[in-house]
Parts: C-alpha cells; structure tokens; sequence
C-alpha cells in the first residue's frame, strides 16, 4: 500500500482536527460574506445609524480573526503530520540502509542515497502541509457555498455547478503529467548529488590523472540534466496556474452578468442576495484552484513518497538476524562453513562450495592471490554478507539465527581501511564500547596497540580531533587505532584483514605483536600476507578463484599443495 497513505490512517486525530477546521473555515467565510453583504445593504440602502452595525462589525472582525487562526492552525496540524512521517520514514530506512548486506550498501554512489534520505523525504512536506489540508478544505468550502448560493438564487448555483468541474478536470491532466516529470526530476537530482560527492571524494584522484575538466563536463551534464528536468515541472505549473486563472475569471464573470441582469433587468433579486452571492463566488473558485497549486506540490510528494517506497520494497539483499542468544561464557565458539557460495550482483566472481571449520582459540589464515575471495570470505565469517548457498554456523545453528548485536558484541573486525569518524581520537578509540569508558582504559587500549606514543607526541594528546575536517591519519595508524577499539573491547574473535601495502618495519612489528597480544584469548581469522602470519597460524585456508583448494598447517600445505608451496617460495624469493 502507498506509503503516504498508510501514514495518513495512523494520524487519523490529526486528520480529524483538520476535517473540523475545513467545516469551520466554510462557516466563517459564509458568515463574513452575510455580514458584509447585510452591512453595506444596511448603511447604503436602509439608511441605518452607525450605532446599529458596531456589533456586527465587531463581529465580523471577529470571524477574520477566526479564519486567520484556522488557516494556521491547519498548517501547523499539517506541518506536524509530514514531520511525524518523515521521522518514520528516515528511521526506515536508516534501518534498511543497516540491515543491507555489506556488497548491496557498497552499490550505488552515495550521494544518491544521500538524496533519497534527504531530499526525496523533505519532498513529502508538502504533502501533508499542503495538500492534505487543501484537499480537505476543497471538499467541504466550496460545497457549503455552494448550497447557500442554491438557496439564494438557483441560477447562479447552477452556473457554479457547470463550471467548477473544469478546475479538477484540468488539474487532473496535468497533475498527472507532473507526477512523471518530478519523478524524472527526483532521478536527476540524485545523479547529480552522486556526481558531485564523487568528485569531491576523489578530487585528488581526478587530479592526478588530468581529469578534473572532463569531470567538470560530467558535472555541469548532470545538471543541466536536473535544470530541464525542473524546467519542464515549471513549464507545465506555469500553464497549468494561468489555464485555472481563465476557468475563474470566466466563471465569477458569468455569474456577474447574470446576476447583474436579475438585479437590474428584472428587478428579481435583492440587493442584499446579489452582494452575498458576489462576496462568495470568488472564494469558491479560490479554494478549487488552490487546490490546483496544492495538488502540483502533492504531487510532487508523490513522486518522492514512491521513490522512498522503492528504495524500502529493495529488500532482496538484506539480512534478517533471529533472535537467539549465545551464551556470552561460551564465546568463542567453533565457526563452521558448510558449502557456502556467494557471488556479487556481477556475477563475475563466484565463491564457490567452500566447507571450513575454525575451531575456538585456533589462529586461522586465508591465504590465496589477489582477487582470489579472501576478503570476500571473511565478510562471510563477519555476517556482513550473507552467502547466496550454504550455511555459516556457530554451535550447530546458522549464523543468522542469532540476534545481530549478540554476534557483533563478541568480535571485532580489523579491515585494511577502518574508518575514523570525525572527533576526537579518544573518541574515535571509545566507539568499540557502548558504555561509558575511562580514560584510563582509553589510554591503556593506545599503549597495547602500539599507538600511544603518537598520540602523546601530539599537541591535544588524545584530544586531537582526526577523520573528517580533522587531523588525517596514516594507514598503518588507522589500523592501530582500529586495534586499539579491539583492545577496549576484548572480543573473542578477531577477523584481520592484514594491510597489503608496505609499511615500515617498526610499524609492522608493532601491528604483528599487538594482534599476537589480541589473538591470545580469542579465536584469530586472518587475510594473511605475510610469511610469519600464514607460517604461524594453526589452520591455513588457501583460496584460488573462489575455491577453497586445500586447508592444513604450513607444513601440510608445503608438501600437499603445489599452489602453496610455489606461493610461499614466491615470497622468499626461491625459484
Ligand atoms: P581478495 O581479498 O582475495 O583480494 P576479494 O574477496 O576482495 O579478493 O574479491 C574477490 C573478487 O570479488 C574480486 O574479483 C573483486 O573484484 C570482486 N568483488 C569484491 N567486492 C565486490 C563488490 N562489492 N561487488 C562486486 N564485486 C566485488
């Protein structure tokens, strides 16, 4: 069911509150209209004192008041609702965004996803602060002006009946169209945005490479792209105002003649009844063509509500976690793979039937060439991927049946590049524990990762704002600090996506015994590059395209797999 409309029916008070005010706009501008009309018939016609229409003139003020504070009100109500929905709506898929599997929320740039959060979900304002309100007072406004016309004089009722549907008939024909449009436009806004991030992100890159103009190109193509697309929104909203100010004019001018003619002509109506039906004429081709305006902009909700709505229903790839609880005394438990296969939505790449099983405190290495589904595998053992065959288990039962945060609570996961959030490396240390944490415990997880000492050479110590609009850090240090955040949280299983490039020599040796140190208490899975890592390690997995070739010890492996032993003498440099 559409999303908006699902929203609507769980704010039905709100809706309730805005049906009343639509009712009590209707009288007040059906009164407004009699006292005017009797107060100028009385001063003009019937010669009455002054004295005689003070109260009705207090009164009337009173009534503008009323309809100045319902119109308000009802954009308040309004304004509430689309904040409400868009508070569930972000909490939605900020909620998606979590659960999508770790290759699924890689696809797609950014800034798209970005947009959609943002944009497509402030687009939604109008809806419930426009439309709705409008909608409801189009229904009830015009009909009772309607009806009071009707009893005053049938002709003019009639002419009103005649042309009033020509306003929603029309606004029906194009709003239709601008649904199609803003939804185009909706498209190009988040090719844009992505464009945009991307080349921010990769300034240097592009850079580097010469190409900063042809990116420019792109950019200024993406949003020529979006200034059509909005053109054409405006084009048809621009027709579409001037095509309903023609049907109104129209109208109220028919109506004028004819009662003009009754009035003069044939003396058949009263002076008083010709000026009420005058007065309320306008306002009932007013409310019928703001709903015009009102419906342009819902319209355009609809078109982001629907973008937001896809972006929900894409759920293919996200992981459901059960609800069972492991024993936290019986972490670290034995990891088993059974036939597990998984390839990306390229498809070019294929883990294929691997069957492992990592049995607690052992060290495990995966080993294997580049591109060979190392990294990939250990996304598995994470449960940031969940394999399209085959099981992961922990104790006998799939991963997944576990509650997510009862998993992630026990280990910790090192990859090449962690991410540092923009604050304070202290901060940045912290974020591996929930609770509170003291400093000390801070400084005491920096010392065993080695990372201490840079952090006190440092002018704000562990102050020191890093990641965004901060301080950057070095590869080796990111790791370090990342293995800090392992410290503080003592997992009983590590996963260590062991750094390809070269660092130096004091680096790498503060990152070997560090994780030695961590490894001690807890299950170790490592990506291993390194000789000392694979040669030390309990079981060695070694991956080639996808297939898990062999497992065993180093020695095993020497004398049993022919890809090993020529990995291994590669690395020292024998022929
Ligand atoms: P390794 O860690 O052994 O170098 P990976 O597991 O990172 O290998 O990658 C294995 C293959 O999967 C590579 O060919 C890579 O291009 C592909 N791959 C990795 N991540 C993705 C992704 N998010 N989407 C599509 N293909 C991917």
């Amino acid at each position: 069911m559409n999303l908006l409309k699902i929203s609507l029916s769980q704010q039905k008070a709100s809706m309730a509150l805005l049906v009343g005010f639509a009712f009590l706009l209707g009288t007040s501008i059906i009164s407004q209209g009699a006292i005017i009309a009797t107060v100028i018939d009385g001063v003009f016609l019937q010669d009455q004192a002054f004295a005689t229409i003070v109260p009705l003139l207090l009164f009337l003020l009173g009534i503008i008041f009323v309809r100045a504070s319902i119109i308000y009100a009802s954009g308040r109500t309004g304004i509430k609702m689309a904040a409400q929905t868009k508070h569930h709506f972000r909490k939605r898929l900020l909620q998606k965004m979590a659960h999508s599997s770790l290759h699924t929320s890689l696809e797609r740039q950014s800034g798209g996803k970005i947009s959609i959060l943002m944009d497509a979900v402030d687009a939604v304002d109008n809806y419930f602060s426009q439309y709705i309100p409008r909608l409801l007072q189009t229904a009830a406004v015009p009909l009772m002006i309607l009806i009071v016309v009707f009893t005053q004089h049938v002709n003019a009722g009639l002419i009103m009946m005649v042309t009033a549907p020509f306003i929603p008939l029309f606004m029906v024909l194009v709003g239709l169209q601008t649904k199609k449009k803003s939804e185009e436009q909706l498209t190009q806004l988040e090719a844009f945005s992505g464009t945009f991030l991307e080349s921010l992100q990769g300034l240097v890159t592009l850079k580097l490479f010469g190409r900063s103009k042809q990116q420019k190109d792109r950019i200024e193509e993406s949003s020529i792209g979006f200034k059509h697309a909005t053109m054409a929104i405006l084009k048809v909203a621009f027709t579409n105002a001037f095509m309903l100010e023609i049907i109104m004019m129209l109208g109220i001018g028919l109506i004028a003649l004819e009662i003009a003619l009754q009035l003069i002509i044939f003396e058949s109506l009263s002076f008083f009844t010709a000026f009420f039906i005058l007065l309320l004429v306008p306002d009932f081709y007013l409310s019928l063509r703001d709903l015009g305006t009102a419906f342009h902009n819902g319209r355009a909700s609809m078109g982001a509500a629907k973008k937001v709505e896809n972006e929900l229903e894409n759920t293919e790839d996200n992981i459901q976690w059960g609800h069972k609880e492991f024993p936290d005394e019986k972490f670290p438990p034995p990891i088993e793979l059974s036939h597990v296969s998984f390839h990306y939505h390229s498809e070019d790449f294929a883990l294929n039937d691997v069957s492992a099983k990592i049995l607690p405190y052992e060290h495990a290495a995966i080993v294997g060439k580049s591109g060979s589904g190392k990294t990939t595998l250990l996304n598995i053992v994470a449960g940031l991927i969940k394999p399209v065959e085959g099981a992961i288990t922990i104790d006998g039962h799939s991963l997944f049946e576990y509650r997510e945060s009862n998993w992630h609570q026990h280990i910790s996961y090192i990859t090449q590049h962690p991410y540092i959030f923009s604050g304070s490396i202290g901060e940045n240390i912290a974020i591996g524990l929930n609770g509170q944490v003291s400093r000390d415990e801070v400084i005491h997880a920096a010392r065993q990762s080695g990372i201490s000492e840079m952090i006190e050479e440092l002018n704000d110590g562990y102050e020191t704002i890093v990641g965004e609009g901060g301080r950057g850090l070095s590869g080796g240090e990111k790791q370090r600090l990342a293995l800090a955040r392992a410290f503080l949280k003592k997992p009983s299983i590590i996963l260590f996506d062991e750094p390809t490039v070269g660092l130096d020599l004091q680096t790498e040796a503060i990152l070997q015994s560090s994780i030695q140190k961590l490894g001690t208490n807890a299950t170790l899975v490592t990506v291993a590059h390194r000789l000392y890592t694979i040669q030390d390690a309990d079981r060695i997995l070694l991956l080639e395209n996808g297939k898990l070739m062999a497992t065993g010890t180093h020695d095993t492996l020497m004398s049993q797999s022919s890809t090993y032993a020529g990995m291994i003498n590669a690395q020292l440099g024998v022929e």
